[in-house]
């Protein structure tokens, strides 16, 4: 059986959900052990357990190892069933981290699904709703599948409360995509969202965002959410160009100022502009897999992030791709997926 050492490399739960998700497509069964070594609390959290139960649902899986704390798992699925779920991840835990899990498998099921997640929507170190709606689904569907995400009620961390629903239509297989232009700017925004907590926070995120990266009010908004169920204040930036649509998120925290969490964004977002590359680093560790699901693709990215690193390593466990990285110019990288000699998908 295939063994998984989630002590390579970033060491976090990615190596674990890329997992599930790679074994479901592929009904390749695997054994994953040092779950989550390198964080400081390293094996199965109650977001993990989510995603292992989300997939183990998904894919008919026989599950061994699914507890609380536990850092070695083995996972055996069956086929894949598409239909409605509802997966209620308890904490705060990220719904988007377990919708990744089972959203290529749901991409390529017989046939369409609606899933319900209950958790968290805009954690820190997980891709926030908006991120997921605006940046990673678009380019997903590119690849074939029909994909519409809605947010019910935002959730943050560490109350959680959130709610989002999405609707998958599949693909018989995915094709492949090439990212390598990100057109003009056509337009940009920044949107400062605050639950249970004064407005002039989010006031100052935008001063901030309007003084560092010189933008007008016309592209500036507050969002205060209604009946969540603890404090909340998260700080999005939308970069809508030509070919792609590119978001950046700063989240509000206790004893860091409104102006230092604004000024965090704005230099991701500018590092971002300045590269003139369509897909940032985190678009980048998520287009990964789907591409190697498609047997093949390319796009121009910043420095490759060590999550971008190792999942490449988890992918290639799994499926017979090569992935190729080139530094093109100065802030510009190069990666591309190709299926490898011996590899038919
Ligand atoms: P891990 O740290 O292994 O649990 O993986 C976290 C995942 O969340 C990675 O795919 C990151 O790219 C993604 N992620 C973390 N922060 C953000 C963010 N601000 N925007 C988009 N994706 C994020």
């Amino acid at each position: 059986m295939l063994t998984i050492d989630g002590s390579r490399g970033e060491g976090g739960g990615q190596i674990l959900r890329s997992a599930l998700a790679l074994s479901l497509v592929t009904e390749t069964p695997f054994r994953i052990i040092n779950i989550r070594r390198r964080r400081s609390k390293p094996g199965l959290m109650r977001q993990h357990l989510a995603a292992v139960h989300a997939a183990m649902n998904v894919g008919a899986a026989e599950v061994n190892g699914d507890q609380l704390g536990s850092r070695e798992l083995v996972f055996r699925p069956t086929t894949i069933r598409s239909g409605n779920y509802r997966f209620s991840i308890g904490s705060a835990g990220s719904c988007t981290l377990v919708l990744q899990t089972v959203l290529p498998a749901l991409c390529l099921a017989p046939g369409p699904s609606d899933i319900e997640l209950e958790g968290g929507t805009h954690n820190p170190f997980a891709p926030p709703f908006d991120f997921v709606a605006d940046a990673f689904l678009p380019l997903l569907e590119r690849m074939g599948p029909g994909i519409s995400a809605k947010l019910i009620q935002p959730g943050f961390y560490p109350a959680g409360g959130g709610k989002i629903r999405v609707h998958i239509e599949p693909t018989p297989r995915l094709v492949p995509v090439d990212l390598q232009r990100r057109g003009k700017i056509l337009d940009y925004r920044a949107c400062a969202m605050i639950a249970n907590l004064p407005r002039h926070i989010a006031e100052r995120e935008l001063r901030t965002v309007a003084q560092s990266l010189g933008w007008d009010p016309q592209h500036l908004c507050i969002e205060e959410v209604a009946h969540a169920q603890g404090p909340g204040n998260v700080l999005s930036l939308k970069i809508i160009s030509e070919y792609v649509t590119e978001v950046f998120t700063g989240f509000g925290e206790r004893r860091v100022t409104a102006e230092q969490v604004a000024q965090r964004v704005c230099k991701q977002t500018r590092a971002y502009m300045s590269a003139q590359v369509p897909i940032g680093s985190h678009l980048a560790d998520q287009l990964l897999l789907p591409m190697a699901l498609a047997g093949g693709g390319s796009f121009r990215t910043m420095p490759p992030s060590s999550h971008s690193r190792t999942n490449i390593e988890v992918i290639r466990s799994f499926l017979p791709v090569d992935v190729h990285i080139v530094q093109i110019e100065n802030k510009q990288w190069e990666i591309r997926i190709t299926k490898n000699e011996e590899g038919c998908l």
